[in-house]
């Protein structure tokens, strides 16, 4: 991929040290991390299909550790989760990315929509929406430039107040994304009547486009159902060339992968914002 080489960074390994291996270890390093707002987003371009313009990109978290270095999200959202603790990471996520998308506009950047992924924890201990408000007021963003994500598996089950939450953030103006969607159980009938604006397909799907007819041929389905349910359809975990030409003659909107871009912090973004054109 094109760039490959270019903005990969190092992660903390956790089989080099047991130093996170307990949940009480890892709990209070948590603590000290909120505390000492150890948090930063990197943003992970999306770009047009047919032409590469930039045209939106995901918030990941990542904790930047003084001695372990940079740790991914898998390693401690789930005990966030668990604990209690996303509630309290989860308003910084909402916080940095209003803070972000305040800044690029300050500098005259035409700023594109910053998505960021929420937990079901989340809706059930606090609330995304009241957050999702005040942060974007603080900063004076449009909703228009905030959206969210949500995993397919989370809005299932049918729990009556992630529904009318969702509900709700969307009423404000923030659109509202399947993530990882093909993982989870969902039925059409039920993301018709959440009103979600963006089906994002996980890359084990995306990873079978060219491998066998079949993975192409799912593919395509997602993609026709989700248009005519009125959603868009992002590709994420796009790797190679030929990946992308399939999505081309699918029809599928946004790509998203380490084909395109990695994902990068703030001030890697900047010239990308100017550039527009990824390809
Ligand atoms: P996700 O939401 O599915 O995010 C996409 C993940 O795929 C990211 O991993 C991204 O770096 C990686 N990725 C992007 N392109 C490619 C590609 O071409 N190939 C491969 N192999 N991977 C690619 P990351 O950043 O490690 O995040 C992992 C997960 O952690 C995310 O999966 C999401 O579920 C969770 N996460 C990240 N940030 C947050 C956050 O702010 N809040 C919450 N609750 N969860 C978060
Ligand atoms: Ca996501
Ligand atoms: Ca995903
Ligand atoms: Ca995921």
């Amino acid at each position: 991929g094109k760039a490959e080489g270019k903005g990969q960074y190092r992660f903390f390994d956790p089989a080099q040290s047991n130093i996170l291996k307990t949940r009480t270890q890892l709990r209070q390093r948590l603590l000290e991390a909120i505390d000492k707002r150890q948090f930063v987003l990197h943003y992970q371009p999306r770009v047009d299909t047919r032409t590469g313009e930039l045209l939106s990109m995901e918030a990941l978290l990542r904790w930047e550790h003084p001695q372990l270095g940079m740790i991914r999200p898998d390693e401690f959202i789930p005990l966030a989760e668990s604990s209690g603790l996303i509630v309290p990471i989860g308003a910084i996520v909402i916080d940095q990315a209003c803070a972000q998308l305040a800044a690029w506009r300050a500098h005259g950047a035409v700023p594109v929509p910053v998505s960021i992924n929420v937990s079901p924890k989340q809706f059930l201990r606090g609330s995304v929406q009241r957050e999702l408000e005040d942060a974007l007021a603080r900063h004076a963003v449009p909703a228009g430039l905030l959206e969210v994500e949500i995993t397919e598996s989370a809005m299932m089950g049918d729990q009556a107040e992630i529904l009318a939450e969702l509900a709700a953030i969307r009423a404000l103006g923030v659109k509202l994304h399947v993530d990882d969607f093909g993982t989870g159980y969902s039925s059409l009938s039920q993301l018709q009547r959440m009103k979600m604006d963006v089906l994002k397909v996980d890359r084990s799907f995306t990873a079978e486009l060219g491998r066998s007819r079949e993975g192409t041929v799912f593919f395509q389905a997602i993609v026709s159902m989700a248009h005519a349910l009125g959603m868009e359809v992002v590709a994420e975990g796009v790797e190679n060339e030929e990946q992308l030409q399939i999505l081309r003659a699918l029809k599928c909107n946004e790509v998203q992968g380490y084909f395109v871009a990695r994902p990068l912090p703030a001030a890697g973004i900047a010239p990308l914002l100017e550039q527009r054109y990824l390809f």
